[in-house]
């Protein structure tokens, strides 16, 4: 360890403790559909697109991709649901160890699926990332589980991959920062067994933010 010098994390249950909304909104627009959506599923599927998710409850349910008038009212509904409830709260410890790592010159990135058109100004406000450390759904073309966000990062940073760590808590994002060859830090901060991110060849698991804060500065 002390190698590192970038840390990419990813956003969602990393930066801010924003699955619990996903999670409430996915089931209960799913539920107002008259079909069934287990919580945990929320957390496997976190980095797969609206529609993705959608088809795959349908296959596993019904044996069938669903309809475009399906998805629409499904993932209309989720949005609508999404929208009216109030902002997530930045994780807990997560500014700090934020501006802890850049006082020791380390350069930090977010890497998210997300296309939110807020995100930058969130970002800019709650972490102090501008548009060059910012990695979002609108710059690939590949989402999570791809390497190809991370390598987006990796490029930006000029760093070389052992130069470079992943914070990720879902296990198509840690699939994602595997397959880029990147020493990951999953942290478990959701409702999922860490079977589902070891599986995935993290590195290594924490269940708390104060935890892998301590971990990722001596890792620096
Ligand atoms: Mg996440």
């Amino acid at each position: 360890m002390g190698k590192f010098k970038a840390i990419f994390f990813d956003m969602d249950g990393v930066l801010y403790d924003s699955m619990p909304i996903h999670e409430y909104t996915w089931v209960h627009s799913f539920c107002a559909h008259g079909i069934t959506f287990e919580p945990e599923q929320a957390y496997i599927n976190e980095g797969r697109t609206g529609k993705g998710t959608i088809n795959l409850v349908f296959n596993q349910q019904f044996g069938r991709n669903a309809t475009e008038r399906e998805i629409s009212q499904i993932y209309g509904l989720k949005t609508v649901l999404m929208q009216a409830r109030p902002a997530a709260p930045v994780m807990p410890n997560m500014q700090k160890l934020v501006s802890d790592l850049r006082k020791k010159n380390i350069d930090i990135f977010v890497v998210t699926g997300s296309k939110q058109p807020s995100l930058l100004q969130k970002l800019s406000r709650d972490y102090g990332f501008d548009r060059q450390h910012i990695v979002s759904g609108a710059d690939v073309e590949h989402g999570k589980p791809d390497p190809e966000p991370y390598l987006i990062a990796l490029n930006r940073s000029g760093l070389s991959v052992d130069e470079c760590a992943v914070v990720e808590n879902a296990p198509m994002g840690v699939q994602s920062a595997k397959a880029a060859n990147l020493f990951t830090f999953a942290i478990n901060t959701g409702k999922l067994e860490d079977h589902y991110l070891t599986d995935e060849h993290c590195d290594l698991i924490f269940h708390d933010t104060a935890e892998l804060a301590e971990a990722l500065l001596k890792s620096v």
